[in-house]
């Protein structure tokens, strides 16, 4: 197979200043991308700032790469678009990757780790996003990445914030994919698991010597590609490994045994298990089949009644 190129295309990376950002901008640019390195440079909790980007770009330029570093917090996206502007003159890629953790208990949360963690993760990726948004759509091409988690597809204890967050990128790359489909904009989420400073003190010492970034970062990469097929998908990676995950739907149950039943809390509680059986589930792909679907159901009930 030819080589899969980013010649002539601008990424943005934000949080790349180390971990899985740091391993998709070295990655993106040895394959001709310029790349802005984006990184705040605070502690792990968000706390305080420096220039690690600056030892990234460092390592890109050594190895005969383009790129320039970035400072901004995502929060502020537009400043980091400008920065590719400024710089490159347009923007094609854009990786939401910043992250950062504050992890509690429910009952210790307090609105500072909520707020932040939604600010870092959600408004940051909305931010940023937005900001790039105009250009993809008057050049008819854009690539984003958001990243996502299985702390929030499947919840972890101590993590609510961060899940609910997380979450929400889900959401947002549903609803981008369809508004940005007619301008060649793909929007799809990755969710990894991969060493790093966030998951130093998670995962067990030989696992985390297993689990480079680096064998993320060709996923990632060929989801930003010129020819990556899909849009609107969630992808798991870990190890060398990818698979697609989405929700689906049980066929589900009528609450009552004749049409003239009326549904009441008990008809629910005897008909619960047969609600809560997926055999036979399936996945509606898009918002249109929801709707289908739900015409479907609206024929049936009337039909019954
Ligand atoms: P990391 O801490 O090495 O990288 C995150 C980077 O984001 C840091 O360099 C940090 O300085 C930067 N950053 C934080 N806040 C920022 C802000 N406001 N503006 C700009 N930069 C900011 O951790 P990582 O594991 O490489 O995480 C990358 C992303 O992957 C995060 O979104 C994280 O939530 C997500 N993630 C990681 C894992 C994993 O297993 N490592 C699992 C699920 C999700």
């Amino acid at each position: 197979m030819d080589q899969l190129r980013f010649d002539g295309r601008v990424a943005v990376v934000t949080g790349a200043g180390g971990g899985l950002g740091k391993a998709y901008a070295l990655l993106l640019a040895s394959r001709g991308a310029k790349v802005v390195v984006n990184d705040l440079g605070g502690a792990r909790d968000g706390v305080g700032k420096s220039n690690f980007a600056d030892a990234v770009v460092k390592e890109i330029k050594d190895k005969g790469g383009i790129a320039v570093a970035d400072y901004n917090n995502v929060v502020e996206g537009e400043k980091i678009i400008k920065t590719a502007l400024d710089n490159f003159g347009r923007i094609d890629i854009l990786i939401n990757n910043a992250g950062i953790l504050r992890d509690r208990s429910f009952t210790k949360m307090s609105d500072q780790d909520w707020d932040l963690i939604h600010l870092v993760h959600l408004k940051g990726a909305f931010k940023t996003t937005h900001a790039a948004w105009e250009h993809f759509r008057k050049q008819k091409y854009g690539r984003v990445i958001m990243t996502s988690s299985n702390a929030g597809i499947f919840g972890n204890f101590g993590q609510a914030n961060y899940s609910a967050a997380k979450m929400g990128l889900v959401g947002l790359t549903n609803t981008l994919a369809i508004e940005g489909a007619k301008y060649n904009i793909k929007v799809n989420t990755i969710v990894p698991t991969a060493a790093s400073r966030l998951t130093e003190d998670i995962l067990p010492p030989e696992m985390f010597e297993a689990m480079k970034p680096e064998l993320i970062a060709p996923v990632v990469a060929y989801m930003c590609h010129e020819s990556f097929p899909d849009t609107g998908e969630v992808i798991d990676s870990t190890l060398g490994h990818a698979t697609r995950m989405y929700y689906v739907r049980g066929p589900g149950v009528v609450l009552k045994k004749k049409p003239s039943d009326p549904v009441t809390i008990e008809s629910v509680k005897e008909y619960w298990p047969q609600a809560m059986d997926m055999k036979n589930a399936v996945h509606l792909d898009k918002m249109a089949e929801v709707t289908v679907d739900l015409v479907e159901r609206i024929q049936d009930f009337e039909e019954r009644s």
